[in-house]
C-alpha cells in the first residue's frame, strides 16, 4: 500500500479553493485516492509522497515521447525567445503545417488551435458553412471534446435491449442546452445497416459525421475498416463532411494516423495530443476546398493564443521526431512486449482476457473478445478491470482506474529498460 499523506493533505487543502480539488474534473479520483504530482520524467511520473509510477496515462496521451523530453523541451525554450503570441503570424507556422501535410496527406491545408475542444469547434463549424447545414451525427461512444454541440450521449442504461428503439440521446450532465438536442443524431458504431438508414432519413440535412475511429473514452473501441469506409462513401453521396477525430490517435498510431492505417480520407481531420509531445496545440485541416471556408464571409476561425511560438517550436520538434526516427515503432513495439507480457501472466491463471484498439493506445478487457461498439461496452462488467486497476497504482503503476481510457505508450516506455519489467512484476503480484 502506497503512502498517500502529503496528497491526501493536498486534496484537503485544494478543496477549500479547487471544486473537487482538481482543474479537470476525471483528475477526481476519490477523496483518498486523489493523487497530485511532483514531476514526470519520461515514462515515469513521481507524487509528491514520492511515489513512482510507471505511467500508461500520459496525460490522456500527449506525452508520445515521454514526460520533459530533452529535445522538445529545448525546442520550447527557444520558442520562447520568438516571444509567445502577436497579433500577426509567424514563419514558423508553415513548416509546421508542411510537416502534417507531408505525413497526413488529407491535411492539404492546415489551421491551428489550442485544444482538442477548439480544434472539434472549428471543424463543425466549417463543415456548416461548407455544406449549409447544420444538423450532424455523432457515434455512440465517441468523445469529441466539452463544448455543448460534441457531449450527447446514448443513454444505454436507460434503454431496454433488443427492442426497436434506440437509446435516448442525452446530455453529459448539466448546463448543456437541450435546444441543442435537436441537431444531434446518434448512431452505433459498427452497425452498417442503422448506419445506411440514418443517412436515408437523415442524410441531407447532415452538415458532417463525426467519427473518432478509436474510442479513446471507451477503452479503445476500434471501428472496422469496413465500416469506415462505408462512412467515407455515405457521406460522399449525401454531400456531407466526414469529419475523423484524430485528438488522441493523431501521430500516435501512426505517422498517417489512423486514416492512414484504415485507409479512409476524410473531408476535414482534427489532431492534437501527440502533436507537440504536451506543448498546447491542436490543428483542423482537411481538402482545399472545404478548408478555403475559413475566410472573411465565410467560417470564423482564430484566437488569441493560436500558433503560441512556444507550441509551435515543440511541435515542430516533436513532428520532426516522430516523421524521422523510428519513435512509432519504439513505442508500439512496447505496446506489443506489453501486452503479450500481461498475456502470459493472465493465461497461466486462466483468466480470459482480450485487448482492443492499437498497441500504442490499447484496452483489456476480462472477455474473450473486446467490445465492438459503445452499447457492449457500457453494458459489460468491468469491475474485475477496476480492482486490478487500483491494485496497480497501489504497485507502482498508473493506469487509468475505471476502464474507459486506453493504456498509452511512449518512446520512453521502449527505451526505459525497467519500465516492462516493472509493469509486469506489478501485474504478476
Ligand atoms: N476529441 C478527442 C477524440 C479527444 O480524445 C479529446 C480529449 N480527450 C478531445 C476531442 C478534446 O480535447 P481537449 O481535451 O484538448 O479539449
Amino acid at each position: 500500500q502506497r503512502n498517500l499523506s502529503k496528497s491526501n493533505a493536498q486534496f484537503q487543502r485544494a478543496l477549500k479553493r479547487l471544486p473537487l480539488g482538481v482543474s479537470s474534473t476525471f483528475r477526481y479520483w476519490g477523496e483518498d485516492r486523489t493523487i497530485y504530482v511532483a514531476r514526470g520524467k519520461g515514462g515515469r511520473t513521481w507524487d509528491i509522497d514520492d511515489n513512482c509510477y510507471v505511467d500508461y496515462r500520459l496525460g490522456y496521451g500527449p506525452a508520445i515521447l515521454g514526460y520533459a523530453d530533452d529535445r522538445v523541451d529545448a525546442a520550447a525554450r527557444k520558442g520562447m525567445d520568438v516571444g509567445g503570441v502577436f497579433a500577426l503570424s509567424t514563419e514558423r507556422e508553415l513548416i509546421v503545417a508542411d510537416r502534417i501535410a507531408k505525413m497526413v496527406p488529407a491535411a492539404e491545408l492546415v489551421r491551428f488551435s489550442n485544444s482538442g475542444t477548439e480544434a472539434v469547434m472549428a471543424a463543425l463549424r466549417l463543415a456548416r458553412a461548407h455544406t449549409g447545414r447544420e444538423s450532424y451525427l455523432l457515434v455512440e461512444g465517441g468523445y469529441h471534446g466539452l463544448f455543448d454541440a460534441a457531449m450527447w450521449q446514448a443513454d444505454v442504461e436507460g434503454w431496454q435491449e433488443g427492442g426497436n428503439t434506440d437509446p435516448e440521446v442525452v446530455p453529459y450532465g448539466k448546463g448543456i442546452p437541450p435546444t441543442v438536442r435537436s441537431l444531434v443524431h446518434l448512431t452505433p458504431m459498427n452497425d452498417a445497416q442503422r448506419l445506411e438508414d440514418m443517412f436515408r432519413r437523415h442524410g441531407n440535412d447532415l452538415a458532417a459525421m463525426l467519427i473518432e475511429p478509436i474510442q479513446g473514452n471507451c477503452c479503445s473501441i476500434m471501428a472496422n475498416a469496413e465500416y469506415v469506409h462505408l462512412a467515407r462513401e455515405l457521406c460522399t453521396r449525401y454531400g456531407v463532411m466526414l469529419i475523423i477525430d484524430e485528438v488522441k490517435s493523431g501521430f500516435r498510431v501512426g505517422k498517417g494516423g489512423i486514416q492512414g492505417i484504415l485507409g479512409v480520407t476524410p473531408d476535414i481531420t482534427t489532431f492534437a495530443k501527440a502533436v507537440a509531445n504536451g506543448y498546447p496545440i491542436a490543428i483542423v485541416a482537411g481538402r482545399e476546398d472545404v478548408m478555403r471556408s475559413f475566410r472573411y464571409g465565410g467560417a470564423s476561425h482564430g484566437g488569441t493564443y493560436t500558433a503560441h511560438s512556444v507550441s509551435l517550436a515543440a511541435a515542430d520538434e516533436c513532428l520532426r521526431i516522430l516523421d524521422e526516427t523510428p519513435a512509432l515503432e519504439t513505442l508500439a513495439d512496447y505496446g506489443e512486449r506489453l501486452k503479450s507480457g500481461i498475456s502470459s501472466i493472465l493465461n497461466a491463471r486462466g483468466i480470459v482476457h482480450s485487448f482492443s484498439g492499437h498497441p500504442s493506445m490499447f484496452g483489456l478487457f476480462f472477455a474473450p473478445e473486446p467490445p465492438d461498439n459503445y452499447r457492449a461496452w457500457k453494458t459489460s462488467d468491468y469491475s474485475f478491470y477496476d480492482r486490478m486497476a487500483h491494485y496497480l497504482h497501489d504497485l507502482g503503476i498508473i493506469c487509468e482506474p475505471d476502464s474507459r481510457e486506453p493504456w498509452f505508450m511512449c518512446e520512453a516506455h521502449g527505451t526505459d529498460p525497467t519500465c516492462l519489467a516493472d509493469t509486469l512484476r506489478a501485474v504478476e503480484t
